[in-house]
């Protein structure tokens, strides 16, 4: 059976740079599906700027007419507390035993890994699949250097072929596209048509959403 995936994120909006690159592993690694996950807690960064479900709506209208792209409220759904990666991909184990699952992280994210909450044991419940913009590099000397020296697969049929426990780097057209820069943009009055589909825009914009700089209150 083929691969799932699993793109966590804050998704503080979804933007193009996210869904461009999905959609370049999905075609290339041959997955199943990919299961975009929003975060409710960010454990290793400020909350989000909206809530879980305004974010979930968002990804909603971004994955309108691509089958292949699920969006996953498990996070949000999970009792108080940070959400670790660790507890999602526990969820999907015991919902897929035996099935590859692949998580998603850009090398950006994939830099601070060794930070996450029970980073090794990870590995032993995914993949990792690690998408980078043509020429960018893994620093020498980083505990994530050694994970790839350790773990690191030649090809993607390692990720056919086993349940979990490879690192595999793909390069993907990474779009210069942040959610910082669009929340950035809202609120200074000008247009983010072009970087976020165009239902994404439309909702932003419809529910008045990023125009002032505070953050969710995360507290209940
Ligand atoms: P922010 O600017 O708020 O930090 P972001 O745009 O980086 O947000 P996140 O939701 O934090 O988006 O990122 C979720 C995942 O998407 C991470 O693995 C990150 O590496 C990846 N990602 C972020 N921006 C891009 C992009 N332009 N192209 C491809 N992947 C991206």
């Amino acid at each position: 059976m083929r691969p799932i995936g699993i793109f966590g994120g804050t998704f503080d909006p979804v933007h193009l740079g996210h869904l461009r690159s999905a959609l370049e592993i999905y075609e290339a690694l041959g997955f199943e599906r990919i299961h975009f996950v929003p975060c409710a807690r960010p454990a290793h960064r400020a909350a989000p700027r909206v809530s879980g479900e305004q974010r979930l709506a968002l990804l909603e209208l971004a994955v309108t007419g691509q089958p292949a792209f699920v969006c996953d409220d498990r996070e949000l759904r999970r009792a108080a507390g940070p959400s670790y990666m660790y507890d999602t991909l526990l969820s999907f184990r015991s919902q897929y035993a035996d099935r590859s699952l692949c998580l998603l992280l850009g090398l950006d994210a994939f830099l601070h890994f060794s930070q996450w909450h029970r980073w090794a044991e990870i590995c032993d419940l995914a993949h990792l699949v690690i998408a980078r913009r043509p020429g960018a590099d893994l620093p020498e000397r980083s505990h994530e250097y050694a994970l790839y020296q350790a773990r690191g697969a030649e090809s993607v049929s390692a990720l056919h072929q086993r349940a979990a426990g490879s690192v595999v780097i793909t390069t993907v057209t990474q779009l210069e596209i942040s959610a910082t820069d669009i929340r950035a943009r809202v609120a200074a009055g000008r247009s983010i048509r072009y970087l976020v589909p165009d239902a994404v825009a439309d909702y932003i914009e419809t529910q008045q959403l990023y125009l002032s700089h505070s953050a969710v209150d995360l507290s209940d």
